[in-house]
């Protein structure tokens, strides 16, 4: 067993995704007997009292089976949108089912990206899921694929399954996935790859060591989208493992020997920085000269005068990120100003902003209350 594994029993909420290859087989049919043994997995722990939410793939893949639609219902965004609504139907049904086997109360939330990205939406969202975890229900939560479109959508249900366990303040969210966790390089390539039992932090290494995809080619996600995930996890505090869920039982399987890789969560500042953190959009983005960028990275608000640019048409309260001399988005936060006088103002000292703005100036082009590192 390795040291970083983290006991997924020890959290009271956790998040289980489960992937679309695992959960459809290549025809296109639920892989019954397999998710059978997810659930009674799942029962096992909510007996013990965890709390559980699943976030289910699939309905895409099972409902191109149904409608005979080609390349797994992913060809166009229309097809896409008729498999989802086919295939959820089914999706849901047979959780229903096979949960209600183990004597557990299924519930069903789809969402979209706008649900979790909006804050008022977000919290609304954030309290029904704390509601339904407290009655004992066991929430299946997909994103709605048949209203989402190419530009406000997810698209993978590993990002979704961080920020849903965001909003249902999880300790613990697990990836079950068709790999086994993060290798140093791909191991369907590279013979000397190497599992990576635990990682403290996301930087270029652990970055490098993914690459794109999905090794099956029915699901959306691949190990960036998992990193992501993480990313969005560890800010909110939460540990994210991901495990082969090619195993039967493959929780009871993990808790035995505790092969994955775990991001270990760590939260730095407020629930609500960590929401901004986790959003996956942001309306503009401010770039950022050196000096401005040093004060930022040590806790100082951004100023006017340290900003060399703006991009994007985002209005005041609009979440931008503030990208470095090299163009890297490294902080994100809401914007003091609307972006045509954020434009006005980029580069000038305090006191000359009032002429060139016509009113008083805010004390920062965004406020480090409201501004979060990535
Ligand atoms: N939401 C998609 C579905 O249910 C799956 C997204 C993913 O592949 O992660 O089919």
């Amino acid at each position: 067993m390795s040291a970083s594994h983290f006991a997924p029993a020890a959290c009271s909420r956790l998040i289980v995704k489960i992937g679309s290859a695992l959960l459809v087989d290549p025809d296109g049919k639920v892989r019954r007997d397999w998710l059978e043994g997810v659930v009674a997995d799942l029962a096992v722990r909510h007996r013990a009292g965890q709390q559980i939410a699943v976030v289910s793939s699939g309905a895409i893949a099972l409902g191109a089976r149904r409608l005979g639609l080609a390349k797994g219902g992913r060809a166009s965004l229309e097809d896409a949108q008729a498999a989802a609504a086919t295939g959820q139907i089914a999706l849901s049904h047979c959780w229903a089912e096979l949960l209600h086997e183990q004597g557990l109360t299924a519930a069903q939330m789809l969402v979209t990206l706008d649900d979790l990205e909006d804050r008022r939406r977000y919290l609304n969202a954030a309290s029904t899921l704390d509601r339904l975890l407290s009655l004992g229900v066991v929430p299946v939560i997909n994103e709605n694929d048949s209203v989402a479109t190419e530009e406000i959508r997810f698209g993978d249900n590993d990002r979704l399954a961080a920020r849903i366990g965001q909003a249902a303040g999880a300790g613990g969210v697990i990836l079950l996935s068709d790999i086994d966790g993060l290798y140093t390089a791909n191991p369907h390539r590279d013979p000397t790859a190497r599992l990576v039992p635990e990682v403290a932090r996301i930087d270029s290494r652990i970055r490098a060591m993914a690459d794109g995809g999905s090794a099956s080619g029915m699901g959306s996600g691949g190990m960036i989208s998992k990193l992501e995930a993480a990313r969005i996890a560890q800010r909110s505090g939460a540990h994210l493992a991901i495990i082969s869920g090619k195993r039967d039982h493959p929780l009871a399987a993990y808790e035995a020997d505790g092969r994955g890789t775990v991001f270990l969560g760590s939260r730095v500042g407020s629930a609500r920085k960590a929401w901004l953190a986790g959003r996956l959009t942001a309306k503009g983005r401010v770039m950022v000269d050196a000096g401005a960028a040093a004060a930022l990275l040590e806790g100082r608000s951004l100023l006017a005068a340290g900003a060399t640019g703006v991009q994007g048409r985002f209005s005041r309260g609009d979440v931008v990120d503030i990208c470095g001399p090299e163009g890297e988005a490294f902080a994100r936060g809401l914007a003091e100003y609307d972006a045509d006088d954020a434009a006005k103002i980029v580069g000038r000292r305090r006191d000359a902003l009032e002429e060139v703005l016509g009113y008083a100036p805010r004390s920062a082009l965004v406020h480090r209350d409201h501004m979060v590192l990535l």
